[in-house]
């Protein structure tokens, strides 16, 4: 079983998507990762799904990466007790950490920790932004507002302040609990939400002591402003778009998200877009023309997975929303303006031998038919250098190492292979060879090009390139040992 397409798809499990039968649909319709969304469900569930995904890995005999996404600190007012409130514009509204239950003039919001950090001015956003309000005044425990944009407001509803670092600890008792449960259970990555600096991240890597990959959300702008300090002790990233369209005008994030997706490129590390991409199937069999043009933008700009949220996790077609994904991105990747644009955004990186080693192969990728770049790898690193260059022919990502097999699911391209350890080079070749053929990129006829380091097992040391036949026969005649 092979992908015909570069881009990954990321589709979240929830409610709708929980049991065999649907979630391997779902891997068959060309969900390559699947996200575990810790703000929902037991962990019990959470456990019942991971054990599913890894049930249809055996029986597909395919690798699958699980990206757990914690929670993070995520605010949020306390109860009404008397149902919703309607604010209306220029109304005065107090926040203040009174556990009594609200009313329409004041309710609790038990986080004394934005108080310290207001300004006079900030904006407190509530209910995903819908309700908008500016800080007149303010104290250790109140704040008092005046409503800028009215709407309803009701328990337990989250609260965004976007204009202050807010000192808070990027991960809440809750997201320890979950990390660790999550490590447990050995998922691949895990995403941070509402990451603020970079020791967010940090600490977070600190907790998985290698477990699982660290992925951060950027959905805040003082994520925005510190990226390049977060992106550079990340292993991926996600844009966050849900979120990141709250915290800063929604006109904003365009941008964002394609500065965001090329700084992820140059740097090397699977950059996922999210959120929102094909809403309306959450109701609808059909995407609008609006939705299947934001996945193809997303594509062009040479992003590594395309994710879905509520659309597999809750929506009536979750199917049918990754077929969809899959078709765009078929149409897309089959555009010669897509290679035309891919290739004018490729970052000329020749710092290292193995920098050096991936750049020839994409040249021979796009001088010669060779039908795969077959690359052996421990870390997965060689991959992710090879994905970069974002090269015309399908990448086979080879490793003996599990770990590293199903996190490098996320990376464009990568056909991720499982191989006994090996200690040749002409071993190498011949099992790239054989994976080549067994997974339909070439035939016997064919040729691949088959990039290791020598010696094995030895991870950065990529420094072989060796153009080879797939026929078996042809290579034990003419390869060296
Ligand atoms: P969420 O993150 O779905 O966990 O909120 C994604 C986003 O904010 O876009
Ligand atoms: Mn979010």
């Amino acid at each position: 079983m092979r992908r015909h397409r570069n881009v990954k798809i990321v589709a979240t499990l929830g409610p709708a998507s929980s049991d065999y039968d649907i979630i391997r649909k779902l891997f068959e319709a060309g969900a390559d990762v699947f996200r575990l969304n810790m703000s929902h469900g037991t962990h019990d569930e959470q456990r019942a799904r991971h054990r599913l995904i890894r049930q249809i890995e055996a029986d597909t005999g395919r690798p699958i990466a699980i990206l757990a996404d914690l929670q993070g600190p995520k605010l949020r007012v306390g109860a009404f007790g008397d149902g919703p409130h309607d604010l209306v514009d220029g109304a005065k509204f107090r926040f203040d950490l009174d556990a009594a239950p609200g009313s329409s003039d004041r309710v609790q919001l038990p986080h004394p920790e934005i108080f310290a950090a207001l300004e006079p001015g900030a904006e407190l956003l509530v209910n995903d932004g819908k309700v908008r309000l500016r800080v007149d005044n303010y104290g250790p425990d109140f704040a008092d507002c005046t409503v800028t944009a009215g709407g309803m407001i009701s328990d337990r509803k989250g609260v965004n302040v976007p204009d202050v670092v807010l000192p808070l600890a990027a991960l809440s008792a809750k997201d320890r609990a979950d990390l660790e449960f999550a490590c447990e259970l050995g998922v691949d990555w895990l995403a941070l939400s509402f990451v603020q600096r970079p020791e967010d991240v940090i600490e977070a890597r600190e907790l998985a002591r290698g477990r699982a990959a660290i992925l951060s959300k950027i959905e805040k702008p003082a994520a925005v402003r510190a990226f390049a300090e977060i992106l550079a002790v990340s292993d991926g990233i996600m844009v966050a778009r849900g979120d990141l369209g709250v915290e800063l005008p929604v006109h904003s994030v365009p941008p964002i998200q394609k500065r965001l997706v090329r700084a992820c490129r140059a740097a090397a590390k699977p950059v996922i877009v999210a959120t929102q991409m094909l809403e309306s199937m959450i109701e609808s069999p059909m995407p609008t023309r609006a939705e299947v043009s934001d996945v193809a933008t997303a594509i062009y700009e040479g992003a590594d997975a395309v994710m879905l949220s509520a659309e597999s996790a809750a929506g009536n077609y979750p199917v049918e929303a990754v077929m969809t994904m899959d078709s765009v991105a078929q149409s897309v990747e089959s555009d010669p303006t897509y290679r035309e644009v891919i290739e004018s955004s490729r970052v000329a990186k020749r710092q290292t031998v193995a920098d050096a080693v991936v750049a020839a192969a994409r040249e021979i990728a796009e001088t010669t038919d060779i039908n795969a770049i077959c690359a052996f790898t421990q870390s997965g690193t060689t991959v992710s250098l090879i994905a970069r260059e974002r090269p015309r022919v399908p990448i086979l990502a080879m490793t003996s190492v599990e770990k590293v097999l199903r996190r490098m699911c996320l990376t464009w391209g990568a056909h991720c292979v499982l191989v006994p350890e090996l200690h040749r080079f002409k071993e190498a070749v011949v099992s790239a060879a054989r994976a080549a053929r067994v997974f339909g990129f070439a035939d016997e006829t064919q040729l691949i090009a088959v990039m290791a380091g020598v010696p094995f097992n030895v991870s950065g040391s990529t420094n072989i390139l060796r153009v080879a036949p797939c026929d078996e026969r042809l290579i034990f005649r003419t390869d060296p040992e």
